[in-house]
C-alpha cells in the first residue's frame, strides 16, 4: 500500500496541482492531508474542493479551524489574522461544512495523522525540535506518527533504546524497534528555507518513508495572492520557503 501524505497546502492551487501531478506519476493507493488545507492562499475553495476529491481522510489544520471561527486567532501575526478573515469571507457554505467535519486526528494500520502534537490537537503546539519530540512519545501507540503545521519536513527517531534523534528529511526504511515522527513538510507554504512544494509517501508493502519537493509556478500563486487583496508579506514569502 502506498500512501500518499500531504499537508498544509495553504489554499495555494499551483502548489497543489502540481503535487498531485508528481504523486499520481510515482503511483500510490490512498491519499490522506494533515490540514491547512485554507489560509494565506489565495484560492480555499479550489484547494478544499481539490482535497475533499482526491483524499479519503483529512484532519483538521488550526488556519481551518480559524477560517470556520472555532479557534483563538489572538496569537496569529496581522498577515495571518487578515487572510483568516478573508478566507472566512470566501468559504463556499459546501466547503465550510466539509472543513466544520473534519477529526483532529486518526489511525490507520501502521500509522497516526495530527495536525500539531498527539497530546492535545486542538492546543496547536509547535514540534520543532528533539527535546520536543521527546517528550511526545508517549502521546501516541503507533511505531509511526505523521504530523504538519511547522511547514519544515523532518524526521525524528527514538530507537528501541529510548535516544531520540533527528535525521534529514530524506527517503529512509523505517527501522524495526525504532519509532518515528515525521512531517511531510508544506504543499503551500515551505518554511525550511526550499521555496519547492513538499509531500511525503509511505510505502507500507517495501517498508520505505519518501520525501519529495517539486517546483511550480510560484509567480501565479503569488500574483494570485496580491490580485485578491492580500498581505503581500504572503505572496513574497513563498520565493524564499519562510
Ligand atoms: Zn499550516
Amino acid at each position: 500500500m502506498r500512501w500518499a501524505i500531504i499537508s498544509d497546502i495553504h489554499a495555494n492551487f499551483q502548489a497543489l496541482e502540481t503535487v498531485l501531478r508528481k504523486a499520481d506519476s510515482v503511483g500510490w493507493d490512498r491519499m490522506i492531508c494533515l490540514g491547512d488545507i485554507v489560509g494565506y492562499g489565495a484560492d480555499p475553495n479550489g484547494c478544499v474542493e481539490l482535497v475533499s476529491a482526491r483524499c479519503e481522510v483529512t484532519i483538521m489544520g488550526n488556519h481551518d479551524a480559524a477560517a470556520l471561527g472555532i479557534t483563538d486567532t489572538s496569537r496569529f501575526s496581522i498577515p495571518a489574522r487578515e487572510s483568516t478573515q478573508w478566507t472566512a469571507a470566501q468559504l463556499s457554505a459546501e466547503n465550510r461544512r466539509y472543513l466544520g467535519a473534519l477529526p483532529y486526528s486518526a489511525e490507520f494500520g501502521s500509522f497516526e495523522i495530527v495536525h500539531s502534537t498527539p497530546e492535545d490537537p486542538p492546543a496547536w503546539h509547535y514540534l520543532m525540535t528533539e527535546f520536543d519530540a521527546a517528550a511526545l512519545y508517549d502521546s501516541f501507540g503507533k511505531n509511526l506518527l505523521f504530523f504538519g503545521h511547522t511547514h519544515v519536513a523532518c524526521v525524528f527517531q527514538r530507537t528501541a533504546g529510548g535516544a531520540v534523534s533527528q535525521l534529514e528529511p530524506q527517503s529512509f526504511p523505517p527501522a524495526d524497534g525504532s519509532r518515528y515522527i515525521i512531517n511531510a513538510g508544506s504543499v503551500g507554504q515551505p518554511r525550511d528555507g526550499d521555496p519547492r512544494a513538499s509531500f511525503a509517501l509511505l510505502d507500507t508493502d517495501r517498508k520505505q518513508v519518501e520525501f519529495y519537493r517539486e517546483e511550480y509556478d510560484i509567480e501565479l500563486a503569488q500574483r494570485r495572492i496580491i490580485d485578491a487583496g492580500l498581505p503581500r508579506i504572503l505572496a513574497t514569502r513563498l520565493s524564499h520557503g519562510s
